[in-house]
């Protein structure tokens, strides 16, 4: 992820080194070559837009004294443009004041919003919570097992709707069988009566955004009024990530993005346009197939990571 971003920005610098005080037209130059780099990486052209004009904008302004020469000091300023895209700063989980906290996650199918649900039950359990899962993707015959699975590999219960209440159809068109918005309704008052402080909801994802998905998941969402509505979105999407965010973001109104599959080769573009794009902030990175492979996302640390 981001290496071929990482080393253009870094040979644009190199070229700066050494140098004096820049004009008007090395800015420019430097710029336009930031520019290519982000949009070879995939990154949304507004997005793209915006950044250059606002590092044009501090390069031409900047000071020439002060600790910092010429060079640091666009590095300096493309270090902070690119901490101000991915969000500015960490947003911590919203915990309820009256448990349990209820996380909704939702996204494409394949995403990895089973694989999340267990690193999130995993992390929370060992900052002392109590969380439980609930199955309320009824889409795939399958994701009640595979919620199950990660639940137990994470080492906490999970509530799963009676057998013959889901769907044996596992076609994008197959029309929804079973009850998701009363099992996650019922997910949720079962977390309450045993007294689970967090309860993480899973919901089904199709192959690609569409009416039934979006109606489904916002008919969750007003039956069970989540603290948190997560979406969790591939980074390997490429130049899809920003309409799939932008669909959910209306569809669902979620309150933060998780991005998965850092791990993988994508030229990182999803991950740079996706907070501006939305106004939600990344609040995770899933950076893997087990249940460890997570971690609070820090737009700083992914910053200095890109500029490396
Ligand atoms: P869902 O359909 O959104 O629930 O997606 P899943 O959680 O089932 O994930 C889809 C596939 O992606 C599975 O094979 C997961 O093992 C894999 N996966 C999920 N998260 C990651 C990740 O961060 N990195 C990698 N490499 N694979 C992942």
């Amino acid at each position: 992820m981001f290496n071929s971003l990482s080393d253009r920005l870094t040979a644009t610098f190199k070229n700066l080194r050494g140098r004096g005080r820049l004009s008007e037209a090395d800015i420019d130059a430097t710029v336009r070559e930031i520019r290519r780099a982000l949009l070879d990486a995939d990154v949304a052209v507004p997005v793209v837009r915006h950044f250059t004009a606002a590092v044009r904008e501090r390069a031409l302004g900047a000071e020439v004294s002060g600790a910092l020469n010429p060079a640091q000091q666009v590095v300096k300023i493309v270090n902070d443009e690119l901490v101000t895209i991915l969000g500015g700063r960490t947003r911590p989980l919203q915990l309820a004041k009256t448990p349990p906290t209820v996380i909704m996650l939702a996204g494409l199918q394949g995403a990895g919003k089973t694989t999340l649900a267990g690193k999130l039950a995993l992390a929370l359990k060992e900052q002392g919570h109590t969380p439980i899962l609930v199955a309320a993707d009824l889409q795939r015959p399958n994701a009640v097992t595979q919620l199950s699975v990660v639940a137990e590999r994470a080492g906490v219960p999970v509530f799963a709707p009676h057998p013959g209440n889901t769907s044996d159809h596992d076609t994008a068109d197959a029309a929804l069988v079973g009850d998701p918005v009363g099992v996650a309704r019922d997910g949720v008052a079962e977390a309450r009566s045993k007294q689970h402080d967090v309860v993480i909801v899973d919901t089904a994802g199709r192959l690609g955004v569409d009416q039934v998905l979006m109606q489904q998941a916002a008919d969750i969402r007003s039956a069970i009024t989540p603290d948190e509505v997560l979406f969790v979105i591939d980074a390997m999407i490429g130049q899809d990530a920003v309409t799939t965010a932008q669909s959910f973001a209306e569809g669902v109104d979620f309150t933060g993005v998780v991005l998965s599959k850092l791990d993988g080769d994508a030229r990182g573009g999803s991950a740079l346009s996706v907070a501006q794009v939305t106004g939600r902030p990344i609040m995770f990175a899933s950076t893997g197939e087990k249940l460890t492979d997570f971690e609070v996302f820090h737009p700083d640390r992914m910053a200095s990571r890109i500029l490396d």
